[in-house]
């Protein structure tokens, strides 16, 4: 569960946000549109304390991470940012490291669990997303969808209630995003909570329960993909459904 109330970020003089407010509800996958510089990357960045807000409340499962703009203490920010997993456009792994190191790096690090189980679920995890053979290679051997899959495990690895995709697949050569767009959707149909902000619009309309669009720094409207899709209440929506 998340619950954003009046989101408010500023770069210097810049507004980003200007008080955007959504929630979104277990198990529920929600996809976010919207042009160049709307403010969906900083919004995304902002759940996971990538970026601090300048006001409003995020409450993230019901422990608040912010509210009216006072930030929880470093202790509880880190619990309640543990309980979500990123996903980037550029992937973001350890070129250093082998694609079951990248998975593991985390959980051996934090040390909850014993080596054997860690070891354990990066490789059913790898085996979820397709990539059972890959374990020991390095992620300059991969292919950009590989490597996106890879990063999708890698997140998976600390059991979090919350994914997030900053467009996971506009890296990607065409060819390769049905292939992480599988994994999505695959997590999508197991009730995983997620937000998604992607250009892929087929893919929003067919795996996300409901739609947000953002515009300048404001959800400008937000529904079913049936509704948003089918019949767009304002102009700006259509005009960028239809411009793509
Ligand atoms: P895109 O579809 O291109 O990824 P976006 O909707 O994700 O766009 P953001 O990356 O959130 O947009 O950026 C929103 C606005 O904030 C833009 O005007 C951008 O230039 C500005 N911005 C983002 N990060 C910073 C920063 N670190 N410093 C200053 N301005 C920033
Ligand atoms: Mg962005």
């Amino acid at each position: 569960m998340i619950e954003v109330k009046e989101l408010q970020k500023s770069f210097g003089s810049l507004e980003v946000l200007k008080k955007v407010s959504f929630s979104v509800s277990p198990g529920e996958a929600v996809a976010v549109i919207g042009p160049s510089g709307s403010g969906k990357s900083t919004m995304l960045r902002s759940l996971v304390h990538l970026e601090e807000i300048t006001g409003g409340s995020i409450v993230i499962q019901g422990k608040p991470l912010v509210e009216n703009g006072k930030y929880a203490g470093a202790s509880d920010i880190r619990t309640i940012t543990a309980s979500m997993g990123m996903v980037f456009q550029h992937f973001n792994l350890f070129p250093h490291l082998t694609v079951r190191g990248n998975l593991e790096l985390a959980p051996r690090t934090l040390k909850r669990e014993k080596v054997a189980a860690i070891e354990a679920k990066s490789r059913d995890l790898l085996a979820k997303v397709g990539l059972a053979d890959k374990a020991d290679v390095y992620p300059s051997m991969l292919s950009g969808g590989q490597k996106q899959r890879v990063a999708i495990a890698r997140a998976l690895m600390l059991n979090p209630d919350i994914l997030l995709f900053d467009e996971p697949t506009s890296a990607l050569d065409p060819e390769l995003t049905g292939e992480v767009l599988r994994v999505i959707r695959q997590l999508a149909d197991e009730q995983m909570t997620m937000i998604i902000v992607t250009h892929e619009m087929n893919f929003a309309r067919d795996v996300a329960d409901r739609i947000i669009f953002m515009d300048k720094g404001e959800i400008a409207e937000s529904g079913t993909p049936e509704q948003i899709f089918g019949s767009p209440r304002l102009e700006r929506t259509r005009l960028f459904l239809n411009q793509g």
